[in-house]
């Protein structure tokens, strides 16, 4: 290759690799598969190690990771947490066995599987959890204390421990809670994790740690970082005392001395890998002995003492039999790959979404094609590529309408993807549904899909609306109901009547609007008239919400279709009020307030919400233990029973003042 071409070479995979680990590191949104990514980073450094003038002094080839979040507090690292170098043959492990054994004849080697989360450190001093931070550029990492408390298997105390212990730990998302992780972010709306490692990071690293704790998390430790008041001379040894301290350790670590050990136990560990509860990428061989180590040294990026063997993809070739076209909740039309069932990490697959017709367009998929299907992070199907059309194909279009109402189909330029415009499009009203009495949202127990589709085609309900008058004689007409399961089940909706109003906001279905963003919105704006009322600049100044969000809440509520709603819920008696499941903010805490009068802007309801929001108490009466009354216009006899007893008058400004 030419200096030229060399040179602009260098400098288009480098921009690539910065912009792919800017998504995967800040945003835990990758574009590109490890895969790729790995290919594209060998690529580059082999051309640095050809043309090294022509190397750029930022070049991604000598960073670790990302950078430390100013959402956080940031933690410099007393000892740098190193990545590793990878290798992706047992010829090249094979070279750094030689290279070990050429320095420390009597080598010996720990083997590990490589977990797929993300790298932690943990502080303990005289036994006490203190500090806990992610590994960040290797440096400078980000105070993740309060959320790694939340993980179970981090040990907030030692059974015995030295003075000062700093280890290392992999966080982790099981595979079983990513699934059903994603399942669930798919079908609010949002959009969901990639693999588990991108979920183990945007777990671990919320704001509010009550999140965290949802989500499982769980660590495994594998490294001593600093230790104060104790020696251990190997890692194996310094592993043992971990466990027996009660930190969870990697239990397939194992202790080898020749090549052959090492290729046999990467064999074992990778033929077993999907047998793990947690995905793992490849298998670390490390030197055992920490004074071979201190001697071996590290480049500025990783030790030389340890490599990282990265598993190749498992990827499988099948027939594409079939496009099928779902709609979604929020009208999203989605092709999904139907393939002659493969087996694939584990698991049979026969389904991989092809998102939206530019995919299909950019890898020429077709009807009948022979397709290569891999598992992204080695969980989620996804087709590859095309490998061989049929004779007769015919490079397949998605089709211009709904294919349940048969509308015409618009296509949403910022996603790329089709969308059915109708609201009351049968599919889209049956997923809303779902979506409406899931846990998250209105938690209607008992009203789960069957339920509903049994209740849909009986021409019960059309709408989430007709829930509410639903009537028990009509259900046991049904063959899904008895007389007890239509009692639980009217109950139940008479039940979510009450629901907080996060619920409702969240169980609409608002483009955009998750569980979270749900709740902040109704913290700000604690009833449906003020939030039907607030303005996109008003609802986007709220923390975590963006233009696009406030845009989306903005529109819906401008809908016809969504105003009808909310007035038929409302006569239903549905509650529009946000009561606050969890108050942070207790500066009303041991104090009872009275509502009397007319208050100039707010409703009872909602200054009660308010008050409510910071731990205080409304009462209807007037007595001693009154700590305030909140007089508007024509207040009667409450605010004279007050004033008798000497109780602070508020208004409503004045209520308003001592909220912010
Ligand atoms: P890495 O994941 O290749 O390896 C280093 C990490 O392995 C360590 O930080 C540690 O946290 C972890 N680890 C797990 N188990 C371990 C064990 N038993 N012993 C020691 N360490 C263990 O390196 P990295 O720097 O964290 O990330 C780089 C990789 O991330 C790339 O190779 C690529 O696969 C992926 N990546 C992908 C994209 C993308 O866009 N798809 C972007 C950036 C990075």
């Amino acid at each position: 290759m030419e200096d030229m071409e060399a040179k602009k070479r260098i400098e288009f995979l480098s921009k690539e690799l910065e912009k792919y680990n800017y998504q995967y590191y800040v945003l835990n949104n990758p574009t590109v598969s490890d895969f790729t990514y790995d290919e594209m980073m060998r690529e580059l450094r082999g051309l640095e190690d050809e043309f090294p003038s022509l190397k750029l002094s930022t070049s991604p080839t000598q960073r670790v990771g990302g950078m430390a979040s100013s959402t956080f507090e940031k933690v410099s690292h007393e000892v740098q947490m190193m990545s590793l170098q990878d290798v992706f043959s047992f010829e090249e492990v094979s070279d750094f066995v030689t290279r070990c054994k050429e320095m420390f004849e009597n080598s010996a080697f720990v083997i590990e599987p490589k977990i797929d989360g993300l790298s932690v450190s943990l502080e303990y001093e005289n036994g006490i959890f203190v500090r806990g931070s992610t590994r960040g550029d290797g440096f400078t990492g980000e105070d993740v204390t309060g959320n790694l408390k939340t993980i179970r298997s981090v040990p907030l105390q030692l059974d015995e421990a030295p003075e000062f212990l700093e280890v290392r730990g992999e966080v982790y998302m099981p595979k079983k809670q990513f699934l059903a992780l994603a399942e669930q972010q798919e079908l609010n709306g949002e959009t969901p994790f990639k693999n588990p490692r991108n979920a183990a990071s945007g777990s671990l690293r919320q704001k509010d740690s009550s999140i965290t704790a949802k989500r499982n998390l769980d660590i495994l430790v594998f490294n001593v970082q600093q230790v104060d008041g104790i020696t251990w001379t190997s890692h194996y040894q310094s592993l043992q005392a971990l466990s027996r301290y009660g930190f969870k350790t990697v239990q397939e670590s194992s202790l080898v001395y020749t090549l052959e050990e090492i290729i046999s136990e990467i064999e074992k560990i990778g033929n077993s890998r999907n047998d793990f509860s947690y995905d793992i990428d490849g298998v670390v061989i490390k030197v055992d002995d920490f004074s071979q180590r201190e001697e071996m040294g590290a480049t500025t990026k990783v030790p030389k003492w340890a490599v990282a063997y990265k598993f190749p993809p498992e990827e499988k070739e099948t027939e594409l039999l079939d496009i099928e076209v779902s709609v979604g909740r929020t009208g999203a039309i989605t092709p999904i790959a139907l393939f002659r069932p493969i087996r694939l990490a584990g698991t049979d697959v026969s389904r991989a979404s092809l998102h939206n017709q530019d995919f299909i367009t950019e890898k020429e998929i077709c009807i009948g094609d022979t397709i290569v299907v891999r598992k992204a992070g080695e969980i989620i199907p996804e087709v590859v590529r095309s490998v061989a059309h049929k004779a007769d194909f015919i490079l397949y279009k998605l089709p211009e309408k709904c294919p349940v109402c048969g509308t015409k189909a618009v296509r949403d330029e910022e996603e790329s993807a089709l969308r059915c415009p109708n609201p009351d499009c049968p599919a889209q009203l049956m997923k809303s549904m779902i979506h409406f009495a899931s846990k998250d949202a209105m938690n209607i127990e008992g009203l789960g899909p069957q339920n509903l589709i049994a209740l849909k085609e009986a021409g019960l309900v059309h709408s989430v609306a007709d829930l509410y008058t639903l009537k028990k004689e009509s259900l046991v007409e049904l063959e899904r109901f008895a007389d007890k399961s239509a009692d639980n089940l009217i109950k139940a909706i008479a039940l979510s009547k009450q629901n907080s109003l996060e619920r409702l906001i969240f169980g609409l279905g608002i483009r955009n609007i998750g569980s979270r963003a749900a709740k902040l919105l109704c913290q700000r704006f604690p009833s449906i008239d003020l939030i039907m009322n607030a303005t996109e600049e008003e609802i986007s100044e709220i923390e975590g919400f963006g233009e696009v969000m406030a845009h989306s809440i903005v529109s819906a509520f401008h809908e016809t279709h969504m105003k009808t709603l909310i007035e038929r819920l409302k006569e239903e008696n549905v509650a529009m009020d946000y009561v606050g499941a969890s108050i942070t903010d207790t500066r009303f805490a041991g104090m009872t307030f009275v509502l009397t009068g007319t208050l100039p802007t707010m409703k009872r309801s909602e200054a009660k919400s308010l008050i409510e929001r910071f731990g205080g108490k409304v009462s209807g009466s007037v007595s001693k233990k009154t700590t305030f009354v909140v007089a508007g216009e024509e207040a009667g006899s409450k605010l004279d029973k007050a004033n008798s007893l000497g109780i602070t008058i508020l208004s409503e400004n004045d209520l308003i003042e001592k909220t912010k």
